[in-house]
Parts: C-alpha cells; structure tokens; sequence
C-alpha cells in the first residue's frame, strides 16, 4: 500500500512538474480531489503521537479570519487581514498552490507579490508568518456577504485525545456538533500528509480535514471545508 501511495503521487507530481514544490508541503487546492483515494491507506509505519499542538504565529496583533467563497459556483478559501479590531477594512489573500502561501490580490493586480508564508508543523498544527512587505494596495471595504461562513472553529468546540486504537497510541481530533455536543465528527491523524482528516468522510471520498492554528492567541482549528457528507456520531469519552 505505501507503493501504492508513492506511486499515485509521483503520478500526480508530474502533472505539476512546472511548479517547484517542496516535499513536505500539502497540496490543499481544489486539485486536491484527484488524488483522495491514494488515501484509502494511510501509511501506518510512519505512526507518531504527540500533545495537543499549540502553534504560535510570528505576531499576536494580526486579527485574521480564513473564509469560503463561491467563484463560479465553487467554493474557494481566502485569508482576511483586517486594519483594525473593528473589521471595516481588510486585505485579501489567496493561497497559491499550496496552503503554505498567500498572496495578497490586490496587490497582485498592481504586480507586486506580498506574501504570507506559513508553516505545517509535524503534528499538522500550521504557522502565519505576518510579517510582510509594505502594500501596494488600498485595503478593501469588509463585506461579509462576500463571503460564506468562516472555516475557524474556536474552543471549546473541539477536544483533542490520545487513544490507543488498532494496537497503538494515536492522535484523534473530536470536532463537535454546535447543535448537539454529544454528537462529533472524529478526524484521525494522516502522517504522510502531516493532517487531521474526518475518517468517516474518506469513506465518502472526500477530504475534509483540519488543522490546529493560533488565532486571538487561542488555539483554534482551521478547516479546508466544513460540510461533511458524514453524519455526525455519539461522542464516546
Ligand atoms: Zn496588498
Ligand atoms: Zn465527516
């Protein structure tokens, strides 16, 4: 199975063989679907546990929220740096290929490149690096209607355990329903991809998966989407 996985992402490497990637980054595009199934199987030799992360961006100032937008009827992510606590302004950023960075388009428009770097960490958690060249650009006018609902998801809405399962001690994110906390989603830890994926949703062959950020210096998860095509199930301590 691990020759299996190689194999499926080698193939998939050259079909991006213009884009200089690095290994370790995760592709989080809309790209992303073509290669769900080669994580039918996850590689299990490379099993780790760890603590729950708490990742620490280079600055506490930055007030930020990740939201999905529909462009052409899909749904697509940008990262929102707002000017002030009140939000009425605020620069849009999107990722470029990778979930790693960011770039600002309005000054994109202008041609230059600002750009937010961030970092996946071994255990999945991800990093901003805010600090960033001047814009060029104005700041845009923040209208939430733009926008559908945000991809963060702030305590005390999930609960990361320890379990031993299948013969080992794993890593397990329970994200719980907002309705009902009896209910939750349980996302299992994907080493070879450094991510939290719902397990039931995989099934379903679709990846929705999840990643542990600092955001108004708490921890917080961050989503690549948020509706699941699995129901939720009885949250067993
Ligand atoms: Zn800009
Ligand atoms: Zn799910």
């Amino acid at each position: 199975m691990i020759a299996l996985y190689r194999k499926s992402r080698n193939a998939r490497k050259r079909s991006f063989n213009n884009i200089s990637r690095e290994e370790d980054e995760v592709d989080e595009s809309d790209e992303d679907e073509s290669y769900e199934e080669s994580y039918a199987e996850i590689d299990d030799d490379e099993e780790t546990c760890f603590d729950e992360p708490t990742p620490e961006n280079s600055s506490n100032d930055i007030i930020f929220d990740f939201v999905e937008f529909l462009h052409h009827g899909k749904p697509k992510r940008k990262l929102l740096i707002f000017t002030s606590p009140e939000r009425t302004h605020c620069y849009e950023f999107e990722y470029h290929r990778t979930a790693t960075k960011y770039r600002c388009l309005q000054c994109l428009a202008q041609e230059q490149d600002t750009v937010i770097n961030a970092k996946i960490h071994f255990n999945g958690s991800k990093t901003y690096d805010f600090n960033i060249n001047e814009h060029v650009c104005e700041p845009i006018v923040y209208l939430p209607e733009n926008y559908q609902t945000s991809l963060i998801i702030k305590s005390p809405n999930f609960k990361f355990e320890k379990r031993f399962e299948r013969g080992k001690i794993r890593p397990y994110l329970f994200i719980f329903n907002s309705r009902d906390r009896n209910m939750c989603y349980k996302f299992g830890f994907d080493c070879s991809n450094r991510v939290f994926r719902c397990l039931d949703c995989r099934i379903h062959n679709i990846s929705i998966h999840a990643r542990y950020i600092q955001h108004n210096e708490e921890n917080a998860i961050e989503f690549n989407r948020l509706n699941h095509l699995c129901q939720p199930k009885r949250y067993t301590p």
